[in-house]
């Protein structure tokens, strides 16, 4: 932590910053400028964090040198998390892991039909909602268990994984007796009951960058799962509200390089809510591999006239099957598989 002295700050304003940072078991280093007095505070920032240091008389700035987040960084664990999901399938593997499925489960014909066609195309997680977070109170809500016990009918005829969405603390069980991976989706991605109630159960989970959220606090999003327990996590940039109206939300093409950077958790892009077209999917499901994305999650609906939501960016089976072998050679251009 760095914190810069007011150009008129005197000694005793001096004096007293180096008081509190030593109460708080905290080595200050003193530094006089011609104009101005720096002082360096080495230790445990969290120690000191607690403390709002700019509003004590005399000084400028305070300015943080270490990261917020611990766990999740890559100084905590170099290597990159492989998140083991028990059919051999894996998150942040060399092979790039595919999810796909409806936005919602609408019913059993569709979601087994689509299970097929998305497993059969190579996707090993079916994913659709049956907790569904919608805008409008009057628009589809979702199946809710009956959905869940639809997916995990439709997985298992096809021998995929299953990931849905846990919008409440009081679903979070009932949500994983049925998914291989607990879905947070962007709405709750600071939903702290949610992230803690998440973190304490076993399931692996896939946490949704929020709509307005910047990196680092996705980031500390992440923390809080792998604070209570929970190391088998994976971010996901699905798109933010930007200026732009041409498409739904913008993809942070950024965020991947970021968070490969910052984080050692896998990283999946969601080229379906990111863009709200599917004309735009395959472009930037191209884009998100070549970045270096650990796996994409894609909306498949057999017939997006008739999708109870999120049909315009939903790809019909047949472009989806030209998904990935579009993806194919670039994956492997970048060292990995499809
Ligand atoms: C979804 O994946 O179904 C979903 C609602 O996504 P998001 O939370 O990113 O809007
Ligand atoms: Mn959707």
């Amino acid at each position: 932590m760095i914190v810069v002295m007011k150009p008129d700050a005197t000694p005793e304003q001096v004096q007293h910053v180096c008081e509190k940072v030593k109460e708080l078991g905290l080595t200050p280093h003193v530094s006089k400028g011609v104009e101005r007095t720096v002082i360096g505070i080495i230790g445990e920032e969290d120690k000191i964090r607690a403390k709002p240091l700019e509003v004590f008389p005399g000084v400028e700035s305070v300015t943080p040198i270490q990261k917020p987040y611990k766990l999740a960084s890559r100084h905590f664990k170099h290597e990159p998390t492989v998140i083991e999901m028990g059919n051999g399938a894996t998150i942040g593997g060399k092979k790039v892991a595919v999810m796909a499925g409806p936005c919602s489960v609408e019913g059993r014909d569709m979601l087994i039909n689509v299970a097929k066609e998305v497993h059969q195309a190579g996707a090993l997680f079916l994913r659709g909602g049956a907790f569904k977070p919608r805008t409008s109170p009057y628009s589809f809500q979702g199946l809710g268990e009956e959905g869940l016990k639809l997916l995990r009918e439709a997985a298992d005829k096809e021998g995929m994984l299953v990931v849905t969405e846990v919008m409440d603390t009081r679903t979070v069980e009932l949500v994983s007796r049925y998914a291989d991976m607990l879905q947070i989706g962007a709405r709750n991605m600071q939903n702290f009951d949610l992230l803690k109630e998440a973190g304490m159960s076993k399931k692996p989970v896939l946490l949704k960058r929020g709509l307005s959220a910047t990196i680092s606090e996705l980031i500390l999003s992440a923390e809080y799962l792998l604070a209570k327990g929970n190391f088998k996590v994976a971010l996901c940039e699905r798109g933010i509200r930007t200026f732009e109206t041409a498409t739904r939300n913008t993809i942070d093409i950024n965020a991947i390089p970021v968070l490969k950077q910052e984080t050692h958790l896998p990283v999946i892009v969601d080229p379906s809510h990111g863009t709200g077209k599917w004309e735009y999917v395959i472009p930037i499901a191209r884009s998100a591999i070549a970045a270096g994305a650990d796996g994409l999650m894609i909306e498949v609906h057999p017939n997006p006239e008739e999708a109870l939501s999120d049909g315009p960016q939903s790809l019909i089976p047949k472009k989806f099957r030209r998904l990935m072998q579009e993806i194919r050679p670039i994956a492997e251009a970048v060292g990995r598989q499809v």
